[in-house]
């Protein structure tokens, strides 16, 4: 079933619900307003027809032709008198239309007249008359006093209250069909309003989804509502916007990784083409060469591996707690040497007592040696290079600062983007495809820390990173 169809039926439904709930419980006060009315209705009147009845058997001095007067009265249930004047009953009264004032109310029921010794002397069923009271049956009564004496009774027997009232139910329930059915109506119209609203956009989120999943990269939601939909369209549009950098990112990888490794491979190819065909000697010069382009390719190959891990949140991480010491003395041992033979200054200044920091010694000693090697091939001999560790803000704080041709302001910003390498490092000899950083912020942010850089061209440049330090259950 579509969206929209149920939210109908369910509207369709509450509005019938809510009607049925209505005319039961309006079924249910009706009944007892109308048995109160009819109650009180025939006590009154049953009063002023003693009265009636008293002045009778005053007149008379006793019932002996009484039951002249009772049919008169028409006093039988069901039936519509008419009771004029003070009490007197008019001769004659005749069926009147509904509506108009009635003997004794509406129902159905009859009157009987028992004497002193409870002996029916009157009635409006006259089979009852001289018969004792019947005991079954009574409603109502009143009892007729003549000078302080009790010399009868009116009672009423087989009383049946509800004819108008099952008139006037019935009525109020065909009212109330109705008013279900218009109830029905209009519920079926908001429903196909509110599912229209309701649906519109989320069909323009299914075309946007079918769109991005046919490669309409492009292609985004409308926001049309300010609800929990627009804000849907809105996480769409955030995914959708992810998804076309990450695809941008990808094909500039790969667009990227294949000219890097042209040049290498153009290197080899053309040097294996000489060989073959006799241009070159294969000198010991030559296969050093060629090696060095091998060597080239691995090293981007590896690059790119890593890249791909960070990249894919996949880089794995041995934690644990290291001491800053250890990460520092990792990095040096192998970089040391490589300094010592440009002539390059190296000088390591780590603060002492610093914490213990949650990290993956290779990892973070590969991070520092990335920036050792850029430091020490920017850098002219006779520079220096230092490698220095602090405490900062709950955390180790590692930096290199180098006095090498330092980062125009233009390029500083991106040198950490993949495959960035600036200007001036474009027309120096050596040098990697621009991924070592890249690599490195990988890593540190996969720890949790930050990177960031300082420089001031043909002064020297700072490279910082941050490791959180080791909490007992991090
Ligand atoms: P590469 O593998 O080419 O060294 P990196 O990602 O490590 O790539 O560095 C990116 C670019 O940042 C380099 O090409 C260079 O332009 C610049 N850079 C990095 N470190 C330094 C430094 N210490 N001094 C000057 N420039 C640097």
């Amino acid at each position: 079933m579509k969206l929209g169809a149920k939210i109908s039926v369910s509207m369709v439904a509450l509005a019938l619900v809510a009607t049925l709930i209505a005319a039961y419980v309006a079924g249910i006060a009706i009944r007892r307003s109308f048995d109160f009315y009819v109650d009180r209705n025939l006590t009154y009147r049953l009063d002023r027809i003693g009265v009636v009845l008293a002045g009778y058997y005053l007149e008379e001095g006793g019932w002996t032709g009484v039951q002249a007067v009772f049919d008169s009265l028409q006093l039988k249930g069901g039936g519509y008198g008419y009771y004029g004047g003070q009490g007197v009953p008019r001769a004659g009264a005749g069926r009147r239309a509904m509506g108009a004032e009635t003997m004794m109310g509406p129902g159905s029921w009859d009157v009987l007249l028992l004497d002193a010794s409870d002996i029916v002397v009157a009635s409006s069923d006259e089979t009852l008359l001289g018969r004792p009271a019947p005991e079954s049956s009574i409603g109502q009564s009143a009892l007729i006093e003549v000078n302080g004496v009790a010399v009868g009774k009116l009672i009423v027997v087989n009383l049946q209250k509800g004819i108008w009232e099952n008139e006037f139910v019935s009525s109020l329930n065909n009212a109330i069909l109705w008013a279900a059915v218009i109830a029905a109506i209009i519920a079926l119209i908001l429903g196909m309003l509110v599912s229209k609203h309701l649906t519109g956009p989320l069909a323009m989120l299914t075309t946007a989804a079918s769109r991005l999943g046919g490669r309409d990269l492009g292609y985004r939601a409308p926001v049309v509502t300010g609800d929990e939909i627009g804000e849907l369209a809105k996480s769409f549009n955030f995914m959708a916007d992810n998804f076309e950098k990450n695809e941008r990112l990808r094909r500039n990888l790969i667009a990227d990784a294949a000219h890097e490794l042209r040049t290498p491979l153009s290197i080899l190819r053309g040097n294996l083409e000489s060989l073959q065909e006799g241009i070159i000697k294969p000198s010991p010069e030559i296969i050093i060469s060629l090696h060095d382009e091998v060597v080239r390719i691995s090293r981007l190959v590896n690059e790119l591996q890593e890249i791909s891990l960070a990249d894919a949140g996949e880089l794995r991480l041995n934690r644990r707690s290291v001491s800053a010491d250890e990460l520092v003395e990792k990095a040096t041992l192998l970089f040391s040497s490589e300094a010592m033979q440009k002539n390059v200054n190296f000088l390591v200044d780590v603060q002492a007592g610093m914490p213990q920091v949650n990290a993956d010694p290779d990892r973070i000693a590969q991070v520092i040696l990335n920036i050792l090697k850029n430091a020490l091939f920017y850098t002219e001999p006779g520079g220096t290079v230092k490698l220095s560790a602090a405490a900062k803000d709950g955390g180790a704080v590692f930096s290199v600062q180098d006095t090498g041709i330092g980062i125009a302001p233009g390029d500083l910003a991106n040198v950490f983007d993949r495959f960035y390498r600036s200007e001036q490092s474009r027309h120096r000899a050596g040098g990697g495809a621009g991924l070592g950083l890249a690599i490195a912020k990988g890593i540190v942010e996969a720890h949790g820390g930050e990177i960031w850089a300082e420089s001031k061209v043909n002064e020297g440049s700072t490279f910082y990173f941050s490791v959180p330090v080791y909490k007992q259950n991090s």
